[in-house]
């Protein structure tokens, strides 16, 4: 069997002219020989009554702090009502549907609620209905523990269900339907003249990803990269033949046009806070330790790490500031938190290598008067963090300063 995962995101199922296409691109992997697996997300976006957000917001809307567990409960919902309206519908078209949810489809994971890592994949069930010719419908985002307890994969996990699949059933190639050709230079949203990207490495995309670039989920691009299945993310409502992902360096395709580059991408994350902690410089070590370890403890993740004599900076994700901040209070520290920050990157493999890139960095945004609240640097990016407002001017002005937009 040549089996291909093909996932779906919540607006290629969203009402039934879409579904309608979604149909046909089922169809056409089988007319190319393929045995498809098909995986499905929530119907539409925020608003849309079946969306992950909506079910979110009635669930909040009895208590605002629910419970994990609960919260998982009712974002299963989402996918359970898309995989079955999708099974309908391959139905009615004449096609042999069976609907799983994630646990039927054999994923365990571990029991950390919302945000839950798979274990282990199972894919026995699905092999015996593609023995019968079936087309297994699995929605995404889902899992369960070795105990029974419904769990979900981190928002955008979709894609993460489609990898994990894709591995286990060991997969020709996944492929990822969305509302955009492939993936860009930028969130289209932001920059209209954003350009696809026809080649990209697992590395390049990982980065973009773990940097803010949603249109795939970091962690289906790392299952994927451990064995080296090909990735494409393209659109269900054009023909467009996508981005692949691939190891470019083995495949030995296009190597020069994809390395030459200097910036692949330029992201952000918003709901960012910074929190700043003055230190007395003779105990700034000691107090580090305590500081970071203290934040471990609390699971919380830290991001934009700044360690100097006699100050420490560093950033948390927004609904997470209060409680850094109380635990640092509480050990007597003296902290101060800015909220509504944002952190724009400029993601490429080249960054490291070439001189000036930091300059044409700051000279972007101080050419658009964009306040830089720190900055970090790796060997693939640099970021830098902004108030929220300066979020848009910031993504477009980079994407003009690397030549993106040419
Ligand atoms: P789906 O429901 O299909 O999974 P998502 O909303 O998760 O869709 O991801 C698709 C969206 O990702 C696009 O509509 C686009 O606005 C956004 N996006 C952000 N960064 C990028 C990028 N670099 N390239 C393409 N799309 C991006
Ligand atoms: N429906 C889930 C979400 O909105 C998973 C997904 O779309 O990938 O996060
Ligand atoms: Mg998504």
């Amino acid at each position: 069997m040549r089996i291909i995962v093909q996932k779906f995101g919540g607006t290629s199922v969203a009402s039934p002219e879409v579904r309608a296409l979604v149909v046909k691109k089922i169809i056409q992997a089988r007319e190319q020989g393929f045995t498809p697996v098909v995986v499905v997300s929530a119907m539409g976006r925020k608003g849309d009554n079946y969306a992950t957000d909506t079910l979110i917001d009635l669930a909040r809307s009895a208590y605002r702090q629910i419970a994990p567990r609960e919260l998982d409960h009712i974002m299963y919902c989402g996918e359970m009502i898309s995989a079955v309206v999708m099974t309908g519908v391959l139905q009615s078209a004449d096609i042999d549907a069976v609907m799983l949810t994630g646990g039927q489809a054999g994923i365990t994971t571990d029991s950390n609620f919302n945000n839950a890592r798979i274990l282990k994949v199972d894919p026995q069930r699905i092999i015996s209905h593609l023995k019968l010719g079936r087309v297994p419908v699995v929605c995404g985002f889902q899992g369960i523990t070795a105990d029974g307890e419904f769990t979900t994969l981190g928002r955008g996990g979709s894609d993460t269900t489609a990898s994990a699949l894709g591995a286990a059933l060991d997969a020709e190639m996944i492929e990822i339907y969305t509302d955009v050709d492939g993936i860009m230079t930028a969130d289209p949203r932001i920059v209209k003249n954003a350009k696809i990207l026809d080649l990209i490495s697992y590395s390049e995309v990982s980065q973009l990803a773990h940097q803010g670039a949603k249109v795939i989920h970091p962690r289906a691009v790392e299952i994927a990269m451990q064995k080296n299945i090909p990735l494409i993310v393209k659109s269900t409502f054009t023909d467009a033949p996508g981005t692949l992902i691939t190891n470019i360096a083995r495949e030995g395709t296009e190597e020069s046009a994809v390395t030459d580059r200097v910036a692949t991408g330029v992201t952000y994350l918003p709901k960012i806070a910074q929190i700043k902690i003055a230190l007395d410089p003779a105990s700034t070590h000691s107090d580090s330790s305590v500081i970071f370890r203290t934040m471990a403890d609390h699971g919380i993740s830290v991001d934009l790490i700044n360690v100097h004599p006699g100050q420490v900076m560093f950033t948390v994700a927004e609904d997470l500031a209060d409680r850094a901040l109380a635990k640092l209070q509480k050990l007597g520290f003296k902290a101060e938190v800015r909220t509504d920050c944002a952190k724009v990157s400029v993601v490429g493999g080249g960054i490291c290598e070439v001189p000036g890139v930091m300059a044409n960095f700051v000279e972007a945004l101080s050419e658009n008067n964009i306040a830089i609240l720190q900055t970090v640097d790796s060997h693939t990016s640099i970021s830098v963090l902004v108030n929220k407002d300066d979020v848009e001017k910031a993504v477009k002005a980079l994407h003009e300063k690397f030549g993106l937009s040419n």
